[in-house]
């Protein structure tokens, strides 16, 4: 069985030339792929081989992460006109935070302002208290070179994910989005409402967790991993009408970015399946042996996946190397 995860679906953004999704028209092109090459996993097979732990099944499932309005708004009339469904993760803590989830607001400020403009205004906050001391001399070594756009894009995420302590990270990204977004209307247009995580469920579509806050697990103490995986789970339960099976995605997904906790805690919560990103099938042995670590496919690593960037889309003939792994 192949996972395929997507995050951003949409339609060419009208202000955003710089940022970075898959284009709707290609998501379709995808689907008519995926189904002609591997076909789809019936949601009934998966639901039987989610409790029994036993089945090899052969096709896709599609799973879609961060509980975005794209999400209702173009996915699921396609998914439903072809009459499949698919797994959406939400991360519950927007509702209540009213804030974008931290890699979201560092993509929409890159999306709309580029690389370049935003690695000189995140250089320009940054004092060295607020720098992870192993990379402080990393730090200054690299402050100000001189980069082209694709480069200062990948110098502004490295910062922000490893050379910042959190507590900075959160403060220098609310000053970023308080001079370059307005991030109330960006919240408004980015992500779906609690009334609609019901109406994926009322359509057939099976909701997961994605954790409260889309923190790196493995930074956090136990507890707080708790409160993170019950928290999420008693807010989606409450949201879609009963959630039936819990299923979970590690927010980021890397091994590293969870513990031998996070899944103990997971099994605890008594949740039976648990997708990550590393990138192969799922086979009979992961689901018999490691329900709670199943491997997912980045979209992108199939025809008609490439991410589009602004109003750019990738030639036809392009096709990213065929994931047939
Ligand atoms: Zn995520």
């Amino acid at each position: 069985m192949k996972a395929l995860y997507y995050h951003y679906v949409r339609p060419a953004p009208a202000d955003m030339p710089h940022f970075r999704y898959l284009h709707l028209e290609d998501f379709r092109a995808q689907l008519d792929y995926l189904g002609e090459q591997h076909g789809f996993v019936e949601r009934a097979d998966f639901l039987e081989a989610a409790r029994e732990r036993a089945n090899v099944l052969r096709g896709v499932v599609l799973t879609f992460d961060d509980g975005l309005r794209d999400h209702v708004d173009y996915v699921l009339p396609e998914l439903e006109c072809r009459g499949l469904w698919a797994m959406f993760f939400i991360s519950t803590g927007i509702y209540k935070s009213g804030e974008l989830l931290t890699p979201h607001r560092a993509h929409h400020l890159l999306g709309s302002h580029g690389g370049a403009d935003m690695l000189a205004a995140l250089q320009g906050r940054i004092t060295p208290d607020m720098l992870v001391n192993e990379h402080r001399e990393e730090f200054r070594n690299n402050t100000y070179a001189d980069q082209d756009n694709d480069s200062a894009t990948s110098e502004f995420k490295r910062i922000l994910n490893y050379f910042l302590a959190p507590d900075a990270r959160k403060t220098v990204l609310d000053s970023l989005m308080r001079e370059y977004c307005d991030e109330a209307a960006l919240f408004e247009a980015l992500y779906m409402k609690p009334v609609e995580i019901r109406l994926l469920a009322d359509k057939g579509m099976i909701v997961g967790s994605h954790s409260v806050s889309h923190s790196v697990f493995s930074t956090l103490s136990p507890k707080a991993q708790a409160r993170e995986i019950t928290d999420s789970f008693d807010f989606l339960e409450e949201a879609s009408g009963g959630l039936g099976l819990r299923i979970f995605c590690y927010p980021y997904g890397h091994s590293h970015t969870y513990d031998a906790d996070t899944v103990r805690l997971l099994k605890e919560s008594g949740c039976c399946l648990a997708f990550t990103a590393e990138h192969r099938d799922v086979t009979a042995d992961d689901m018999a042996g490691a329900p709670l670590e199943l491997p997912r496919h980045d979209c992108n690593a199939f025809a008609h996946g490439r991410a589009s960037y602004g109003s750019l889309r990738p030639r036809g003939d392009q096709i990213a190397s065929e994931g047939a792994v």
